[in-house]
């Protein structure tokens, strides 16, 4: 590696198999330019004297077959490395690719395939150099992210799925143009697990809507990433969702303990399922719980303005009386006199309850519905997300921030438990 000059422009070579690992804190920027050979992040390849912004982003530039790069600025954090899962991943991309195309050629299902592990073993990483590689060998697979902890499909508190046409933009992330979107309101399912569940099975009924209309889709499979919760309750919804999904490959990365409590339980219960065991990567950054909280504010605040701060999201006010805004759960307990004799009252999670109070939606994220009416706010996806920036109680009115400016699609809103600070 040639150190950066003064100018802070430093060439480095990459022999192959190495991988350039960064970080960049938020709010800066470094610039990356492959100037021979070939190279990729996370699957997608760098075009040669292409300038490519990474900025509060961790990321690996991996060559298969050595390169030579142009870095202007100073990465928080850069070095080199050979001890990379790669050739592991590539195995398990043309283990889907065989099975794509005889999917293809026997017009049925493509691999629907789960990657599961604790937090921080580069679970998201695998599922863009798996999407990346199958975009690149000319499929159109459908990214599933069920980890409502980050949103990395639009915002914290979502379980969505999009389809991938094109490889993950570098700067951008995955597309955000057609995206299939509930929301839970929380970024943990421990708040209401029975919600959490409703919300995968609408997911998953869309999701094979959609591949029967479309042999291309179909062929293509999916990937889905999970959360990093993989005890107790956060298990047993791992399985329902592998069950509802019908997941056939899944892969458990980082963990040997959940592999082997996974596959020994598949075996019996569904002998069909490929589950596989794959290594973290040592490039992977553990994040801190503050971290994580600050990487959900970026999501919102990327949601409204962009990576770039590209888009102009519109404040606008509205009554709050013209709105019909509710939230999910706690709804009153059954009086034990309606209920058949022996059987204990519990309250309803997915009960929805007209907020009356706009004081309680400060700082929050609304779901605009794309339902017709209340009682399918939680049968239906959603259109987008406004976030409450102020409250007049005595004007009755609450000011919020849309992605763009004009009226609403909708009034019927779906509000979320947790609070984002903006500035
Ligand atoms: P979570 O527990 O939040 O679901 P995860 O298991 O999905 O985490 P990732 O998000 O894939 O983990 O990785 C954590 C961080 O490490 C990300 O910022 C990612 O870009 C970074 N990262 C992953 N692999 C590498 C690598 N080889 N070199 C440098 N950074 C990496």
């Amino acid at each position: 590696m040639n150190g950066a000059g003064s100018s802070g422009v430093q060439e480095l070579k990459l022999e192959p198999g190495h991988e350039l690992r960064m970080e960049v804190d938020w709010g800066k920027q470094v610039h990356l330019q492959l100037l021979e050979g070939e190279a990729e992040v996370f699957g997608t390849a760098l075009d040669l004297r292409e300038r490519v912004a990474i900025g509060g982003q961790k990321v690996a530039v991996y060559s298969w077959r050595g390169c030579t790069l142009q870095l202007e600025g100073e990465p928080d954090l850069m070095y080199t490395s050979d001890e990379t899962p790669m050739s592991q991943y590539l195995n398990i991309h043309d283990g889907l690719d065989a099975r794509r195309q005889d999917a293809r050629k026997d017009r049925k299902e493509g691999p629907r395939t789960f990657v599961v592990g604790p937090t921080d073993v580069g679970k998201s990483t695998l599922c863009k150099i798996l999407l990346n590689y199958a975009v690149r060998a000319g499929w159109t697979p459908t990214f599933a992210d069920m980890d409502i902890g980050q949103g990395s499909i639009t915002v914290p508190g979502c379980i969505a799925a999009t389809p991938v046409e094109a490889p993950i933009d570098i700067e951008d992330g995955l597309p955000t143009d057609a995206p299939l979107v509930y929301y839970t309101g929380t970024p943990s399912p421990s708040d209401n697990p029975a919600l959490y569940r409703h919300l995968v099975e609408r997911l998953a009924a869309v999701l094979d809507l959609r591949a029967q209309s479309d042999p291309q889709v179909r062929a293509s499979g999916m990937i889905l990433n999970s959360m990093g919760w993989i005890v107790e309750l956060g298990y047993e919804l791992l399985k329902h969702t592998i069950e509802t999904l019908k997941c056939d490959v899944v892969l458990v990365v980082g963990d040997e303990r959940l592999y082997s409590q996974l596959s020994g339980e598949l075996k019996r219960s569904a002998p069909s399922i490929q589950v596989l065991k794959l290594p973290r990567s040592g490039g992977v950054v553990v994040r801190s719980r503050e971290l994580r909280q600050a990487a959900r504010k970026v999501r919102v605040e990327e949601y409204f303005y962009g990576n770039r701060k590209e888009l102009s999201p519109a404040s606008q006010t509205a009554r709050f009386e013209d709105l019909q805004v509710y939230r999910v759960g706690g709804g009153p307990r059954a009086p034990s006199s309606a209920l058949p004799i022996g059987a204990t009252s519990v309250a309803d999670p997915l009960k929805l309850t007209r907020v009356t109070n706009p004081q309680e939606l400060l700082y929050t994220l609304l779901a605009v519905s794309h339902a017709p009416q209340p009682e399918l706010l939680l049968s239906v996806n959603v259109a987008g997300f406004i976030y409450v920036q102020d409250v007049d109680a005595a004007k009755g009115t609450i000011t919020y921030l849309a992605p763009c400016a004009g009226p609403l699609p909708s009034s019927l809103l779906l509000a979320g438990a947790f609070k984002t600070y903006l500035d």
